[in-house]
């Protein structure tokens, strides 16, 4: 491969950019970084180049636009500014695509007045993701940006499965759907499941389990996405870190009616201060699974059993919605990481053709693996997530077609 190979991956938050460069010849990581904290007093930016050492700068970055001026600052110390040759595309996170977005898109002016219309269904995450593309776009306005959506891989899932069942015309009038998210995820996991097992993905049934502070299921079905946890926001599905998952929506009005919450106070309850955070105070796994085992502690046992039931319910539902099952990826920092969580999710399912070999599931390591026992018909398999990486490969895909 010769020429432009690099690709730099933005993922803009609401106070913080996190950023890759990766050269595509071999994947290899040239920089990793973040800022956070911008717009407060105290900033940070941390920076680690390929092969040097870990820099760290705190002070003030105003915005956006600073926080990305300085990455540019830290990348041009390493030789491999943004004016550098070799730069093919940077490729931003977009956390909703809608129905509209199915692909990775090149940036243009409609494009993005398009994202910001989607701004209302998302209004905590696609205005940090338009600035990052505005500033980026500003730095390097004859490089292409590639928006890659969290959304986009969901969008092949069936009408039945994405309505929800409420009035066509409101539903339609406000689009209100169920779109999905970590689709980067789930689609990069999905593939790199048939890899594990030299499977062609098209033959492949999957369910994906990405379990991270945030969580969400999907059943992928030769590839394509079927159904998936997460609806109009990542409120739905799963129990997480600090979400609750799926509520029965009359909660909302008694909380409101009768508990005399506000909207706005109902939705930072459930989104940030629910889930494992609200059952047991702690939203970090790790210090739930040391709660458990060292001091039997019954709020973090309650936390524990209550995700993992929500967890078995997903599954269970998504083999019926497959028919099928060939295989069960878990990814994300709880799902590659805590086996005692994976045991206890795949736990008697024998009759479903589903056996975890438990030393297997005990081995620590941050490599694709089977950990399922050789004669379990479906094929348990940890499968470490990587977003940066298959944003860097959609969007230099979509600006080299022919590498
Ligand atoms: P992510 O959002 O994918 O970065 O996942 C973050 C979450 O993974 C943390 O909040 C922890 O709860 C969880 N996690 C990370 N390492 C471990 C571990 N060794 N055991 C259990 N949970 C972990």
């Amino acid at each position: 491969m010769t020429g432009a190979t690099r690709v730099l991956v933005l993922n803009a938050g609401s106070s913080s950019v996190k950023y890759q460069l990766i050269d595509m010849v071999d994947g290899t990581r040239l920089a990793a970084g973040l800022v956070e904290r911008i717009g407060e007093h105290a900033g940070r930016l941390v920076h680690t180049p390929h092969g040097g050492d870990r820099r760290e700068a705190v002070r003030p970055f105003a915005d956006h636009a600073a926080a990305l001026k300085a990455v540019a600052e830290e990348l041009a110390a390493d030789g491999r500014g943004l004016d550098s040759p070799e730069l093919a595309a940077i490729g931003h996170r977009v956390v909703h695509g809608g129905k509209r977005f199915t692909a990775p898109t090149v940036v243009t002016d409609e494009v993005l007045t398009e994202i910001r219309r989607l701004v209302p269904v998302a209004p905590l995450h696609n205005p940090a993701n338009i600035t990052g593309i505005e500033v980026a776009r500003g730095l390097r306005p004859d490089l292409p940006q590639v928006a890659v959506f969290d959304t986009a891989f969901h969008t092949t899932i069936p009408e039945h499965a994405a309505r929800y069942a409420i009035d066509t015309a409101v539903a339609d009038r406000h689009r209100v759907r169920r779109y999905g998210f970590h689709g980067t995820s789930h689609q990069y996991v999905s593939r790199a499941t048939a890899r594990l097992l030299g499977r062609d993905p098209a033959e492949l049934n999957v369910i994906v389990l990405h379990l991270g502070n945030g969580a969400s299921a999907s059943a992928v079905a030769g590839g394509v996405c079927v159904e998936t946890s997460m609806g109009l926001t990542p409120l739905e599905g799963l129990v997480m870190g600090t979400r609750s998952g799926d509520v029965d929506a009359g909660v909302v009005f008694h909380l409101h009616r009768v508990g005399g919450l506000s909207v706005d106070e109902i939705d930072d309850l459930l989104n940030r201060r629910s889930g494992l955070l609200g059952l047991a105070g702690e939203n970090d796994m790790r210090e739930i699974l040391r709660r458990v085992e060292e001091q039997d502690d019954p709020a973090a046992r309650l936390a524990l059993d209550a995700y993992v039931h929500r967890l078995r319910k997903y599954l269970g539902a998504y083999y019926a919605v497959l028919g099928r099952v060939d295989a069960i990826a878990f990814t994300a920092g709880v799902g590659e990481n805590a086996a005692p969580v994976r045991a206890a999710a795949t736990a008697g399912l024998t009759e479903l053709g589903i056996v975890v070999d438990p030393e297997l599931n005990s081995v620590r390591s941050t490599e694709a693996r089977v950990i399922s026992a050789e004669y379990s018909r479906v094929t348990v398999a940890v499968v470490p997530t990587d977003e940066e990486l298959e944003i860097a490969q959609q969007a230099f895909t979509l600006v080299h077609p022919s590498h």
